[in-house]
């Protein structure tokens, strides 16, 4: 059986380039050049992104 994982997906039109993803999940997300997150490696270790997502101050990352 595969369990399918979440793909986390980062709406830069609401990132506030607060880093908190980032710090929570360096494997997975990342800062572009503009200071905003981005999903560098939607298949990186990463033990919570739920609360990747609840941790985002501006609700910027949802799960697909
Ligand atoms: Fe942007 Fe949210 Fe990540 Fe902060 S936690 S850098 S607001 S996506």
């Amino acid at each position: 059986m595969v369990i399918q994982m979440p793909i986390p997906v980062v709406d830069k039109e609401k990132c506030i380039g607060c880093g908190t993803c980032v710090a929570l999940c360096p494997e997975v997300f990342d800062l572009d050049s503009e200071g905003k997150s981005y999903v560098k490696n939607p298949e990186g270790k990463c033990d919570n992104l739920k609360e990747v997502v609840e941790s985002c101050p501006a609700g910027a990352i949802s799960l697909k």
